[in-house]
């Protein structure tokens, strides 16, 4: 396993990310009704560990802290 694709801050290999993608619901006579649906494209991901915020370098293919 290498070491780069662990958080750089604590090592865990394990990351969270924020939900990308949701549904936008209205209450009506019949329930729940669906009327728009979101993508964000520029989601965070999180090391599940220590909360770092972290980003993957698509060119190095590494893992760095961001901010
Ligand atoms: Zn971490």
């Amino acid at each position: 396993m290498s070491q780069n694709f662990n958080c750089p801050d604590c090592g865990s290999s394990q990351f969270v990310t924020e939900p990308n993608q949701y549904d936008i619901l209205e209450f009506s006579s019949n329930g729940f009704e669906v009327v728009d649906s979101e993508t964000i494209d520029d989601y965070k991901v999180f090391c599940r560990e220590c909360g770092v915020e972290v980003d993957l370098i698509k060119s190095t293919k590494k893992i760095v802290c961001k901010g």
